[in-house]
């Protein structure tokens, strides 16, 4: 077998066989104190794929965060055939003060690939682009609800390419669905620079859920299971449901909100999903089904105004119910 080359990233040589904590530097605080993106390498013994994993592209998305440094713990260089770059937390700035945005209130996702000279958002894609994304041919980019809001552990990804789809069913989701990319999301400017992207959206922002994050870390390790770049022994990837279509049933009256739906439900089209009642208890609205599908996100907030999302259904391709 011939040796493999070192990686380098930043200024840091990872032998072949080896793991790494790098800092990569990304601004200094008005304080002056630097603030860094850590990454860490797993490089591994033998020849492979390049894989990036990422989280908290949004500072208030902490699932992700878990599912890397489980994953972490679980791997090991040696016995690994490619390499896994790991990103726990991409947005360091709005992680420390549990913000989903930058200190100058721009969204990350909405600002790759980035320039150097652009805003701090740019400044920080454009790391994450060069550092990063130009090393990997496939990347996984976690991510939870925004909001007071919860989401069923769901791969969203481009399903009519039949190499992302492959992936996204590797994984085993709860469930998948097509999305096409937005302008200026990591998922974009990564599939643009020739790698699959698949973006799983799982649980409430700064909450640490269960189900999000088991099953978050059993998609990564079936993901570079199949890769063939960790081997697993865990459980096969579920068949799951997929749909090409979703939307939210938003609240027709302000009001305090009861929903009587949980994630992974099957409801009906006008099928009762809860109640809209005034401060003092007077039902003002029967909140209802849009559409039949599979509750893929709710709020958990339970007050609203009129237009708020409540409830997220998603339409089927098939009339199977998901497996529960
Ligand atoms: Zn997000």
């Amino acid at each position: 077998m011939a040796s493999r080359a070192p990686f380098m990233i930043g200024t840091t040589e990872v032998k072949p066989g080896r793991r790494a904590h790098v800092e990569l530097p990304v601004s200094r605080l008005i304080t002056g104190a630097q603030m860094s993106m850590p990454v860490t390498v797993f490089h591994g013994a033998q020849d492979g794929p390049t894989v990036w994993i990422n989280a908290a592209i949004h500072g208030d998305e902490l699932n992700g965060v878990e599912i890397v440094n489980r994953v972490l713990s679980e791997l090991d260089p040696k016995t690994m055939r490619g390499t896994l770059l790991a990103v726990p937390v991409v947005n360091v700035h709005g992680f420390i003060t549990g913000d989903r945005y930058l200190p100058d209130r721009r969204d990350l996702n909405r600002s790759f690939p980035g320039s150097a000279k652009g805003s701090l958002a740019s400044r920080l894609a454009n790391i994450f682009m060069t550092e990063i994304v130009s090393h990997c041919e496939v990347g996984i980019d976690l991510h939870t609800a925004s909001d007071n809001r919860t989401n069923l552990p769901q791969i969203r990804a481009n399903l009519d390419d039949p190499r992302t789809r492959e992936l996204a069913e590797a994984f085993g989701p709860r469930m998948m669905l097509h999305a096409k990319t937005q302008r200026g999301t990591l998922r974009q400017a990564g599939t643009k620079a020739g790698a699959i992207v698949l973006l799983y959206e799982a649980g409430e922002p700064l909450r640490f859920t269960t189900d999000a994050i088991e099953t978050g870390v059993e998609g990564v390790r079936r993901v570079l299971q199949h890769l063939d770049i960790a081997d697993w022994d865990g459980p096969p990837a579920p068949v799951v449901p997929v749909s090409r279509s979703s939307r939210w049933v938003r609240a027709s009256r302000s009001g305090v909100i009861r929903l009587d739906v949980e994630l992974g439900d099957m409801v009906e089209a006008k099928q009762d999903l809860g109640t809209i009642i005034d401060a003092f208890g007077k039902r003002l609205s029967t909140i209802r089904a849009s559409r039949s599908g599979l509750v893929i996100g709710r709020t958990m907030f339970p007050l609203g105004n009129q237009g708020d999302a409540l409830v997220h259904i998603a339409s089927l391709e098939d009339e199977n119910s998901p497996a529960s």
